[in-house]
């Protein structure tokens, strides 16, 4: 993976949404049409072998590179949201922020016992939001849920939020 390419293109908001946090903004990434397609091949190359079934993308910004490497990949892809957004029957897990708790959810028949699964996000913070998801996904009973982000925030120390087996790539270190 040509790493200067995503550092070049990768956008950093200082004090979004709130004062003291520097936000990367992954919007620019995907806008450089070299640089949305280096991520999906890098994505296909890294995952192309592993018999993936389902890609599960989070909400929002994991449902781009989620959905595009799908369908390289030949499998589904499954939307993990909020509450309140997924109309039909759901599943869901809760976990606790810095201030409070949040939810996260998928529709109840989305995976099943069957599936190998690929959860993708843009950024690895604290980890919360994906080690939710994949409890989630392991719920369902699946053979095997691998895990990618983008980004990953080293000093967070996001990966120490998942089981120590699971098996986490991330693109770009910062
Ligand atoms: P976390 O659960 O702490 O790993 O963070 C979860 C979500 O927050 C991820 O989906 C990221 O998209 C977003 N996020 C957290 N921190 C940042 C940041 N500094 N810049 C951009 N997105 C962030």
């Amino acid at each position: 993976m040509n790493k200067e390419l995503l550092k070049e293109n990768l956008r950093e908001i200082p004090d979004f949404p709130i004062p003291g946090i520097l936000f990367y903004d992954v919007t620019t990434l995907f806008k450089n049409a070299e640089c949305l397609r280096a991520l999906i091949d890098e994505l296909y190359e890294l995952y192309k072998d592993k018999g993936i079934t389902k890609v599960v993308g989070i909400e929002s910004r994991g449902f781009i590179l989620g959905a595009a490497v799908a369908a390289r990949l030949g499998a589904g892809f499954i939307m993990a949201r909020k509450p309140g957004k997924l109309p039909a029957e759901v599943i869901e897990e809760t976990y606790a922020k810095e201030y409070g708790t949040d939810t996260i959810q998928i529709h109840k028949d989305a995976i099943c016992e069957d599936d190998v699964v690929l959860l993708h996000d843009d950024l690895l913070a604290t980890g919360g939001t994906m080690a939710a998801t994949h409890r989630l996904v392991q719920s369902c009973g699946v053979k095997k849920a691998y895990v990618n982000f983008v980004i990953e925030l080293k000093d967070l120390e996001g990966r120490k939020a998942f089981p120590e087996n699971v098996d986490i790539t991330t693109l770009l270190q910062l």
